[in-house]
């Protein structure tokens, strides 16, 4: 037999694992001041989310991204694609304002406002309504299929549907007028698009809010990554006191802790329990902490019931755990505070000094003048007239610039409907001996009926060289 057939054979390595399967969460149901806090947040941004889409505002649908029209409702304001300014100053003011919060008060957005939150938390609703409370729901599912397992768990996935078939009716109908579509759909003649539009929201919060919920959080959720980025240790975290909860052990009711070498934490579990992202907050902060406060409502619980003192889990900072003094306004705080407030002044300026009406000037390319009379001089403009008011209008052109310039045509007001663009022939002339060479001229367009809506357009009269 040769040395290497001699040699023992080593065992294989085990394959390195890729995938694990998630264990599946069961949160414990959690009464307390952050449950209240939480369930009024879903409460009032569903609330919202739902209520908004029926509302009328001057006899159209309140607010409606009209994509094919390509205008924004918002209650009395018309937004066009002129009008992007707004969004992207909206949108700095939405990023500045979730800096500001997160430096001080950690993930509120994740905690109390993002939708992922609030969807999960009213499917979880369902689930404690139809299969019970957490032990109850484990039970359940581990036993044997029977005529009560499926009407409850049948029971439980008929709402869910329901619920997610209304949000993506009700999203669907942010984009297109919600009271057609719900008749649409009630006479069987929904639109391909339409119909793949509200299929496709409702899978997607049926999956998000139902079988996803904290995978969302912990592995696609882009802002959890760079969250920490925005944390310095005056920022307010949801912790373990470690200092007074170690060392942890049970013990009786009303016995003190310290007496016996333990720490205030009778390690009973309630808080890993009740945390929807399955973590135990007494490792330390994790990135998977959406800080919705289940913790500290289920640890005030119990150190009520044990006779200790609140707040073993707390929102404190690592300055205060470390003995320190939390500095709340500091020098980024101030940064983001003073950039929130510019960035805010500079929409609304925006907004109050809006005017619905859009002008453009546009100069006839065939000729540069043309002499009429034998002693005038003529040139020819096409005007765009964007009436973005919710309203009809009537309106005058005025020109000025250049002495003994007059206006030919139009003769009249402009009539423009709202929301409309009017293509208008202008004709403006002047003598020959005052026309020579070439001219700036303003071209001033007013409404009759709102003195506040006027647009001033620069232009060039061109006569012949002198
Ligand atoms: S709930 Fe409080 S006492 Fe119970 S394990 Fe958690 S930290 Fe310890
Ligand atoms: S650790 Fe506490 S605050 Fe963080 S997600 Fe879990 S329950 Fe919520």
């Amino acid at each position: 037999m040769s040395a290497a057939r001699a040699a023992p054979l080593a065992a294989p390595e085990p394959a390195p694992a890729f995938y694990a399967a998630a264990a599946k969460i069961y949160p414990r149901e959690t009464g307390g001041r952050f449950a209240r806090l939480r369930r009024s947040a879903v409460l009032v941004l569903l609330g919202l989310f739902y209520g908004v889409a029926w509302l009328k505002w001057d006899g159209h649908q309140a607010v409606l991204f009209d994509l094919p029209a390509r205008k924004f409702h918002v209650f009395g304001l018309t937004l066009w694609p002129q009008d992007f300014l707004y969004l992207a100053l909206l949108l700095i003011i939405a990023a500045l304002a979730l800096f500001f919060f997160t430096a001080l008060a950690g993930r509120l957005w994740c905690g109390y406002a993002c939708p992922q939150t609030v969807w999960t938390e009213l499917f979880i609703w369902i689930e404690q309504w139809t299969e019970g409370t957490r032990t109850q729901r484990i039970k359940l599912d581990r036993a044997p299929w029977s005529a009560r397992k499926l009407l409850r768990k049948a029971s439980k996935q008929l709402l869910w549907l329901a619920l997610a078939a209304y949000t993506g009716f009700t999203f669907v109908g942010y984009f297109t007028p919600i009271r057609p579509l719900g008749g649409e759909i009630l006479a069987h003649a929904l639109g391909p698009w339409a119909t793949f539009w509200i299929l496709l929201y409702s899978l997607a919060t049926y999956g998000n809010a139902g079988f996803l919920r904290e995978q969302v959080c912990k592995y696609m959720c882009p802002y959890a990554r760079f969250q920490s980025a925005m944390f310095d240790r005056d920022t307010l975290i949801i912790s373990y006191d470690r200092a007074r909860g170690e060392p942890r052990g049970a013990r009786r009711r009303g016995s003190p802790a310290r007496a016996q070498g333990l720490g205030d934490c009778i390690d009973c579990t309630l808080c890993v329990q009740v945390c929807p992202t399955g973590i135990d907050i007494r490792q330390g902060l994790q990135y998977e902490c959406i800080a919705c406060g289940a913790c500290i409502d289920a640890c005030d619980e119990v150190m009520d019931k044990m006779g200790s003192a609140r707040g073993l889990i707390r929102y404190t900072t690592e300055h205060a755990l470390c003995g320190g003094r939390t500095q709340l306004m500091r020098a980024r705080m101030a940064v983001y505070a003073a950039l929130l407030a510019l960035a805010s002044g500079v929409l609304l300026y925006a907004m109050f000094t809006r005017t619905p009406l859009i002008l453009d000037v546009i100069r006839d390319r065939n000729a540069l003048y043309r002499e009429v009379h034998g002693d005038r001089i003529e040139n020819a403009y096409t005007l765009r007239v964007i009436n973005l008011d919710d309203r009809p209008h009537r309106y005058r052109l005025q020109v000025g610039g250049m002495p003994q310039l007059e206006l030919v045509a139009p003769a009249g007001p402009i009539e423009s409907a709202p929301g409309t663009v009017s293509t208008i022939a202008a004709r403006l002339q002047a003598p020959q001996s005052a026309a020579a060479g070439i001219h700036p001229i303003t071209l001033s367009l007013a409404a009759e009926d709102a003195p506040r809506i006027v647009v001033h357009e620069q232009a060039r009269f061109i006569g012949p060289k002198s």
